[in-house]
């Protein structure tokens, strides 16, 4: 079981900002920028090549709601990365698959 899991059940803490059947969104504890949300299927898969295609689509919808978010929010970016890393070698930590969802504003410091 990792840490996604168990804030999807609850027993352990995160800052959620979205929520629906399928998808959860939360502030990441370690913000690349100020802002930094990642969206998970409630639904655990470690990889991309156990996802459901579906539950997929539904995650790059939900981050494409919160990016028109939080270009309106106190956040105030102009910019928008979308990164998912799948694999250890694509730089994975946590294997339950997320989506980064990361605001950018020009000078912000941030390389992807
Ligand atoms: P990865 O390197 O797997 O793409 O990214 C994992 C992300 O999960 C990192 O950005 C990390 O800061 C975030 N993360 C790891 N543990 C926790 C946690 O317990 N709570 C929250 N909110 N984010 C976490």
């Amino acid at each position: 079981m990792t840490i996604f899991a168990e804030i999807i059940a609850g027993r352990a803490p995160a800052s959620r900002v979205y929520e629906d059947d399928d998808v959860l969104a939360f502030m990441d504890i370690r913000p690349f920028t100020p802002g930094h949300l990642l969206v998970i299927p409630k639904v655990p898969a470690s990889s991309l090549a156990e996802l459901d295609p579906a539950i997929g689509g539904r995650l790059f919808q939900v981050g494409q709601l919160l990016a028109a978010a939080l270009r309106e929010s106190e956040v105030g970016c102009d910019g928008v990365n979308f990164f998912l890393a799948d694999g250890v070698t694509a730089g994975q930590e946590v294997f339950h698959v997320h989506l980064h969802v990361i605001p950018r504003k020009a000078g912000d410091g941030f390389g992807l």
